[in-house]
């Protein structure tokens, strides 16, 4: 039996990934291990965030864990909002101000090809990892589609004609940069 703390607040990212993990691995939440306070998020990349977090709780709680970091990178604004895609539009980190705001920046731009980035980074028996999950495709002029959070209602998948809020949670996590990332953490785990 393995024991790893996914430092994540979010519960449901949290049960997601348990559902999908060999029995003998048994996610350990924040809650479990008494860090109810707000972890650092405070570098300038994605991958940097997710490495900072499980620092944070290697070096305070000494056990094994990893964590993950997403964003949206888009080409023709030289990769923004990317790890600044929570709080694009102001602190308060609402998702329609951001939809409103990067539509408004590509406003008559021709090239909207973007990609979701979704690092996981993992202390593990010593050893420092990273995975990370890509998925390529662009943004639309308009708003489609209601499920899902942050830009899916912008985001087109490539070779979709939906956009992630018009498509499943299923197939969101089949095509999608974080079932692509975790698909990875567990075959690092079934080895
Ligand atoms: P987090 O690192 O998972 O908290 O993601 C940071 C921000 O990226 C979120 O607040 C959303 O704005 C955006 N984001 C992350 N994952 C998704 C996704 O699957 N769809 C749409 N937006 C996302």
């Amino acid at each position: 039996m393995i024991e790893i703390v996914f430092a994540t607040n979010n519960s449901n990212k949290l049960h997601e990934v348990q559902a999908q993990l060999p029995k003998r691995i048994k996610l350990i939440s924040l809650k479990d291990i008494g860090c109810n306070e707000d972890i650092p998020e405070t570098q300038n990349t994605i991958e940097g965030n997710a490495i900072q977090k499980v620092d944070y709780i290697k070096k305070k709680y000494n056990l094994d864990c990893f964590a993950d970091d997403t964003g949206l990178e888009v080409e023709i604004l030289n990769g923004e909002p990317g790890v600044y895609s929570a709080r694009y539009a102001g602190p308060e980190k609402n998702a329609d101000d951001n939809i409103q705001k990067l539509l408004y920046k590509l406003k008559d731009k021709a090239n909207r090809k973007a990609q979701f980035k979704t690092v996981i980074a993992m202390h593990f028996r010593g050893k420092l990892i990273t995975f990370e999950g890509i998925c390529k495709g662009e943004i639309t002029e308009n708003i489609m589609g209601s499920r899902g959070f942050g830009y899916d209602p912008i985001f087109k998948p490539l070779g979709h004609s939906k956009t992630f809020a018009q498509l499943s949670l299923n197939e969101k996590n089949k095509i999608g940069h974080r079932g692509h990332a975790v698909a990875q953490l567990i075959d690092f785990f079934e080895a």
